[in-house]
């Protein structure tokens, strides 16, 4: 059997990351710059009042208060959007909006509360400090400086920056296209009747959901019966719109694992057992003309939702270009003694409390039981236990690893 690891160090040495593209910003949303991106201007990029009020020269409200307040002269209305065009001299002042540019000769704004919001004239009661309720140009981002360093994330904040630099397009990595496709003559899907010996076909729906979650677009293709001919011919169908493709079931040694019959006979897709549990049978190899990577995966719910965290995510991130490709684990407290079978390293569906106050050490405790078809007690997980292969069993208290899930 060949250990985790192996088998993660197998794939990912296989997978490149996809290709740049170069997209418009909205479209390049959740993908992973390529380049640096530096800023070609200043931000903001002209002195601008951050208050509707009045701009003012210091010397001229110095003497400015509630009993004595100084009436100055407006002479100019300035709008967001407008050109200061008057210079403010000595007894005025202009009246100003929130985002409009300074005036010259200007040092200060007064807020229109500290005034009557007069016109011609203003009665200004309170003065301000040097440089008060002014935005200088460059206070946020400077000409040049480096704003977004490569490999970040594009979300929305990051978006809202390139607009306000000015920047339509970028270059990232496109998100991978992952089919998903579920096997099982048994199968059928919600919303339809179901027979007698039929279960309803939750994989599809539960890795096309993962597989979003970890940035890709995913096509869920409902599932395909046992029957080696529909299940090649709908694979063949699939790769034109796939870098990736993702099935369940029909992996392990009964009579109609169609998967690992069918696609063993390509001798491009490797099929065997991995050292863990859940998620023993695993295959994993390339597909069709493009070399397309294809991942089988057990058909047990929790054996598929396993494989996928543990060798498709990781792969699908690369694909992406990430620099981490693998889930947050951190150390908790096993909140209870665990039994864990020898030789494999055992993923159990378990909820971790994080530290009081983020300090020291948080407590995991496993939820529901072990068998790989307890989706109920998967729906409760935020976290998977992870217990090595060669521990056989953990103490109450003892300090175990936890893949976090969100
Ligand atoms: P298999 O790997 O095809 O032998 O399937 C193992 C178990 O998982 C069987 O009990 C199947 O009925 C079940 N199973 C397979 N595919 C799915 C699916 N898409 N959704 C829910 N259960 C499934
Ligand atoms: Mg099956």
């Amino acid at each position: 059997m060949k250990s985790v690891e192996d088998h993660l160090t197998g794939i990912l040495g296989r997978i490149e990351p996809l290709a740049p593209l170069e997209l418009q910003l909205l479209d390049a949303h959740g993908s992973l710059l390529v380049d640096e991106v530096a800023s070609t201007g200043d931000l903001p990029p002209f002195d601008n009042s951050s208050m509707d009020g009045y701009a003012v020269r210091i010397s001229d409200v110095a003497d400015a208060g509630e009993r004595y307040p100084v009436v100055l002269d407006v002479v100019d209305d300035i709008a967001a959007g407008d050109a200061a065009e008057t210079a403010i001299g000595s007894g005025t002042c202009a009246r100003i909006m929130t985002g409009a540019p300074l005036p010259a000769g200007a040092e200060a704004i007064v807020p229109v509360e500290w005034t009557d919001a007069g016109m011609p004239t203003v009665r200004i009661t309170r003065r301000p400090s040097a440089g008060q309720y002014i935005r200088r140009r460059g206070s946020d981002v400077t000409a040049g400086q480096t704003v977004l360093e490569a490999g970040s994330t594009i979300g929305s904040a990051q978006i809202g920056l390139l607009a306000a630099i000015g920047r339509e397009r970028i270059r990232v990595r496109p998100k991978p296209r992952v089919v998903i496709l579920s096997t099982g003559s048994e199968l059928t899907q919600p919303g339809r009747p179901i027979g007698p010996g039929q279960i309803r076909d939750s994989n599809s729906y539960m890795l096309t959901a993962a597989a979003r979650e970890a940035g890709a677009i995913a096509y869920r293709v409902g599932n395909v019966p046992d029957d080696p001919k529909v299940l090649i011919d709908t694979i063949e169908d699939q790769l034109i719109r796939a870098d990736v493709v993702v099935t369940t079931g029909g992996v392990s040694a009964g009579a109609y694992d169609v998967v690992k019959a069918v696609l063993s006979e390509l001798g491009t897709v490797e099929f065997g057992k991995v050292a863990m549990q859940p998620g023993m049978p695993q295959g994993f190899g390339v597909i069709g003309p493009d070399e397309t990577p294809i991942f089988t995966l057990p058909g047990n719910p929790v054996s598929a939702f396993v494989s996928f965290e543990v060798f498709v995510r990781p792969a699908l991130l690369r694909m992406q270009g990430a620099a981490v490709t693998e889930r947050p684990v951190v150390r908790a407290t096993c909140a209870t003694a665990l039994k864990s079978p020898d030789g494999k390293r055992q993923y159990l569906r378990a909820w971790y409390t994080a530290p009081a106050e983020g300090v020291g050490e948080g407590t995991v405790e496993p939820v529901g039981g072990t068998g790989s078809h307890l989706l109920g007690s998967l729906a409760k997980a935020n976290a998977l236990l992870t217990v090595p292969a060669d521990v056989t069993e953990v103490a109450e208290g003892a300090d175990v690893a936890v893949m976090l899930l969100s």
